[in-house]
């Protein structure tokens, strides 16, 4: 299995609706060859149902998906050449282990001494060497988990689409297995389709990320740009804490309730814009600041011990609520108390003007 083999996907206005409800509105997408692409979005936002396009189990209403210069919306799934972990594992519970990993290989016809060798192949890629013959119900969903990708990649698939595969483990093998499934795709190479709701899990182990609400993506790109450099306010909300205030940009500069603000790029257009505040770039100052330092003076409204921190509340002059973490081993601030907060020029962000959002 090389990177070579991997193939790009080109999704082209795909569009899909359940009676009134449309689930997919047009989607364009391209995942790279080799790339390890998530769709990330809310509940309900249609990120399983591209999946199962992806994978010929959902018949779309009308657009094309093309692997590499294959068109596919006709074939059926097991000759689509990919690899599918279900959210819920889909698998066979009356079949020991390596019948479970075997059944894609019996679907194409391989014969048993290649299926007992590819089996035991995959089992020792997922760290499970030798359970062969354990039954499903003897596994815990760690191992279940470990089994459904086993089965996945077994047949070499050159493109792998997972469906949200950690989100019944708990928090600290869900972070371990986040970083092995991450190592695999690196031995491995394929090109990899990953749903999930949870945007830290899709910021630790993306290549790109495409933000998908109500079947329409919102923005793909790196996670440090989606992070840093979010086109919209639900990208922006979606990932990561943030505030917003109202800012006026004139050709002379930028004020916040008539502050002025110094940026780090002036946007191509004057008028109303929204600063994007993200807590960790806020600062409880102590002394008078560099000059490329933005004062935002602050009442605090809450203090909330947290351990490692004092997670503090505090309300900007124009109203807007902003949080801010103060280090617990210092005098932490007490409510009511006036502060003055930081915000580097170099870590402000204003959101490019939407139509419809004031
Ligand atoms: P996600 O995986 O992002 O939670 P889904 O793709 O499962 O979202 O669902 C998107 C929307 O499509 C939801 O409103 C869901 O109720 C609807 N939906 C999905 N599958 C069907 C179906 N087979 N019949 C009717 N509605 C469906
Ligand atoms: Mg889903």
């Amino acid at each position: 299995m090389t990177r070579d083999a991997a193939l790009p996907i080109a999704v082209r206005q795909l569009t899909k609706s359940y009676g009134t409800v449309q689930v997919l509105d047009a989607v364009d997408l391209d995942v790279h060859r080799g790339e390890f692409l998530t769709l990330l979005g809310p509940s309900g936002s249609g990120k399983t149902t591209l999946l199962m396009m992806l994978a010929g189990f959902v018949r779309p209403d009308c657009g094309s998906i093309t692997f590499g210069e294959r068109e596919v919306i006709r074939l059926e799934p097991h000759k689509r050449d990919v690899g599918m972990v279900f959210q819920n594992y889909a698998l066979f519970p009356h079949m020991d282990v390596a019948a479970n990993i075997a059944f894609p290989l019996k679907l194409r016809g391989v014969d048993r001494v290649e299926t007992a060798k590819r089996v035991e192949q995959a089992l020792e890629l997922v760290k499970l060497g030798g359970y062969g013959a354990r039954r499903i119900d003897q596994l815990s969903g760690g191992q279940r988990q470990r089994i459904a990708l086993a089965r996945a990649i077994v047949f070499e698939p050159r493109i792998l689409l997972m469906d949200e595969p950690l989100s019944a483990l708990d928090k600290q093998l869900r972070e371990h297995m986040q970083i092995e499934l991450r190592q695999l795709h690196e031995r491995l190479g394929m090109t990899t389709v990953y749903v999930t709701h949870d945007q830290r899990e899709a910021l630790t182990m993306s290549d790109r990320i495409a933000v998908i609400d109500q079947g329409r993506i919102r923005q793909i790109d790196t996670p440090k740009t989606i992070y840093e450099r979010p086109n919209n306010r639900f990208v922006a909300e979606f990932i990561g804490e943030s505030t917003f205030v109202k800012v006026d940009v004139t050709s002379s500069g930028c004020t916040f309730n008539g502050i002025p603000l110094s940026l780090a790029a002036q946007p191509p257009q004057t008028g109303p814009h929204h600063l994007m505040i993200r807590p960790e770039r806020l600062a409880i100052l102590q002394r008078d600041p560099a000059d490329d330092v933005n004062v935002l003076p602050a009442i605090v409204t809450a203090a909330i011990y947290q351990g490692d921190s004092v997670l503090v509340h505090a309300s900007l002059s124009d109203g807007t609520m902003v949080s801010v973490r103060a280090s617990a081993s210092s005098q932490a601030p007490l409510v009511g108390d006036h502060l003055n907060l930081g915000l580097n020029a170099a870590d402000t962000y204003l959101l490019p003007p939407e139509e419809g959002v004031q």
